[in-house]
């Protein structure tokens, strides 16, 4: 098959996945829903079951300009926002990884990082049932990578990268909290980070994306206060900046290593 029309297929594939994450999103902060049931999407405003055709991904937003076919009431930009951001990640990480199985690694990867993303953005909360999910589909994508290339070390190094992701957030949130006299972090976090270490590797990812979440959040957070959106006292979340900067040491971690060393001398 062409190339083009594998990239056509990643990209409709991350646009239907993105489309269940979204399920997951508004669903499992909830405790009346699960993901099964009730089986159809349904609008949130006047409880009308979703028609397959005003379900596609994408594409049923822009026909129906943003709103409910039945009642009007806006649909949350954010449903085609995360379709389109999980179909252009899908199509990064082909690009990076072609046809191997660290592209099936860093698409399950993604998949577990944006509703923990959102979610946390929203609620507060990194849902247990995400990161177990996450920790199982984490050891069976690495597992099946360490085997299939006779690689002992690289899923030592993952689990070293799992237990140390871990250890090391709860130190940090423990002296955070001793410092600052109030919870700094939650178990979310901690366990959040165990996963991006499993997915990732202890050294050198781990590192950078403790500073590149701590440098995200530092900026991020001074917008926030500067413009009034957030009050210094307000929590800021700190599982969005974790997974936003395991996405990017997933992608770019080799090259901003390298620039790294170059930059301080060490190489
Ligand atoms: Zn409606």
């Amino acid at each position: 098959m062409d190339e083009i029309w594998i990239q056509i297929i990643i990209f409709f594939l991350g646009l239907a996945i993105g489309s269940f994450l979204n399920v997951c999103i508004y669903r499992i902060p909830r405790s009346d829903m699960s993901i099964y049931s009730p089986r159809r999407s349904f609008c949130p405003e006047c409880n009308q079951s979703i028609k397959f055709y005003d379900n596609i991904p994408l594409l049923s937003y822009l026909l129906l300009r943003g709103k409910c076919r039945h009642c009007k009431a806006k649909i949350s930009v954010l449903y085609p926002i995360v379709e389109l951001v999980t179909a252009v990640l899908f199509l990064a990480m082909s690009y990076q990884f072609g046809r191997t199985l660290d592209f099936l690694h860093a698409l399950i990867f993604v998949s577990v990082l944006i509703p923990i993303f959102v979610i946390d953005a929203q609620h507060y909360i990194i849902p247990n049932v995400i990161s177990l999910t996450g920790l199982i589909l984490g050891l069976g994508i690495v597992c099946t990578i360490a085997y299939h290339g006779k690689d002992l070390d690289y899923l030592k190094m993952r689990l070293i990268g799992f237990v140390a992701g871990g250890l090391v957030l709860w130190l940090i949130a423990f002296i955070g909290s001793a410092v600052m006299r109030k919870k700094a972090m939650g178990g979310g976090d901690v366990k959040l980070m165990a996963i991006i270490g499993l997915f990732l590797g202890a050294w050198p990812e781990l590192p950078m994306v403790i500073a590149l979440s701590a440098f995200g959040g530092a900026v991020i957070g001074t917008l926030l206060i500067v413009t009034g959106r957030k009050s210094r006292q307000s929590p800021i979340p700190y599982g969005p900046f974790l997974a936003g900067a395991a996405v990017v040491v997933l992608l770019w971690g080799d090259p901003l290593w390298e620039k790294y060393l170059q930059l301080t001398g060490w190489n």
